[in-house]
């Protein structure tokens, strides 16, 4: 018998708070404001504050990224990343709206040349891997019932966006996937959640069972387990990036979080479904809520920039300093690295 997972407690399925009016261009005279009422912690925000934490990110940077949501801190794309989000759409139909962009025009020009065969090969390589999507899709018996949705959880004040909920045929399907997930240790024990506890809530209320959260990733670090963000089957947990991610989604909805890798430089698929305990989500969902709150706090009392205790919220680094968007005007500015102490303490090479 598979082991039966007491439910989470949660506030039932996440709305959307009203939409906001649309936001006027920021000028200099209108510096881009912050309004803590109406605010949601997203993973993404948590890590940074962790880095922050760690003193891996200087508080402006913090601040400005993520509560202000400054243009100098978007990521520019390389080509890797433009196809990663040429095979988004196409498997997806959407383009992420964190950038608040719909199908722009590169992407349309893609879809074109997609249209007519002469796709550069990265992009070609991303659309065949939008097709293995669909057959993934298909070989399981699969419906989507959601995708590139941001959900709320009003409650924890938490957001998330959802690539893709999909929906098991019947129970009999249910049990043929969930059961066929493996691992590499086997003192692990494989729950299945019963079909009729896995419910979306669509937005026409109409209720699905049997739903799954699915976060694609278009990557070139399969079976790399020596970087930050590498997929390496029986590692993936071992990723804090990865880690937060599934706790928070399957956290937020009770649902199971499964990652679909697809490889950006061939037709490679890794599925991987990471099965957080309860007690590690309950533990990772109050870490978020008290980063929130300490977020909250710090930005009211200017903290972010100016330490009440001293100069404690710039940690210069000579690399993070060169790429840094404020760096012509920072004033922490690290113009060459700094030696760094590394202790050596034995010989066990003789060993
Ligand atoms: S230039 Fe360096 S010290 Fe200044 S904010 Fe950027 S990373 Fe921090």
């Amino acid at each position: 018998m598979p082991d039966m997972q007491p439910e989470i407690p949660w506030d039932g399925p996440a709305e959307a708070p009203p939409p906001e009016p649309p936001a006027e261009p920021p000028t200099q005279e209108e510096p881009p404001t912050f309004d803590p009422s109406n605010w949601y912690l997203s993973q993404s925000t948590f890590k940074d504050y962790l880095m922050f934490r760690k003193r891996e990110m200087c508080g402006e940077v913090f601040r400005l990224k993520n509560l202000l949501k400054d243009p100098r801190f978007e990521r520019q794309d390389t080509e890797e990343m433009k196809a990663g989000r040429y095979f988004e759409m196409l498997a997806t139909g959407y383009v992420n709206p964190k950038e608040g962009e719909v199908q722009p025009e590169r992407y349309k020009v893609a879809t074109e040349r997609a249209k007519k065969g002469d796709l550069k090969p990265a992009f070609e390589n991303a659309k065949k891997q939008a097709e293995n999507f669909f057959k993934v899709l298909e070989g399981y018996g699969m419906e989507i019932v959601c995708r590139g949705k941001m959900v709320y959880d009003k409650r924890r004040r938490i957001r998330g966006l959802i690539d893709v909920i999909a929906k098991l045929p019947n129970e009999e399907g249910w049990g043929l996937f969930m059961g066929r997930a493996y691992n590499f240790d086997g003192m692990k024990v494989m729950t299945i959640p019963p079909y009729e506890s896995c419910i979306y809530v669509d937005d026409d209320g109409v209720e699905h069972h049997g739903c799954i959260i699915i976060d694609l990733k278009y990557s070139g670090l399969l079976h790399n387990r020596w970087v930050e963000g590498g997929w390496e089957s029986g590692m993936v947990a071992e990723d804090a990036s990865h880690r937060i991610q599934a706790l928070t989604y399957s956290a937020m909805l009770n649902l199971p979080f499964f990652y679909l890798v697809f490889s950006s430089k061939n037709t490679e698929v890794l599925f991987f479904r990471m099965e957080p305990r309860n007690d590690t989500k309950n533990l990772h969902m109050k870490a978020m809520g008290e980063a929130l709150n300490m977020i909250l706090v710090t930005e009211e009392l200017g903290d972010f920039t100016d330490h009440r205790d001293g100069n404690l919220v710039y940690f210069p680094s000579y690399n993070r300093c060169l790429e840094c968007p404020l760096a012509e005007t920072c004033k922490h500015y690290e113009r060459i690295p700094k030696p760094q102490l590394e202790y050596i303490d034995r010989i066990d090479y003789l060993d």
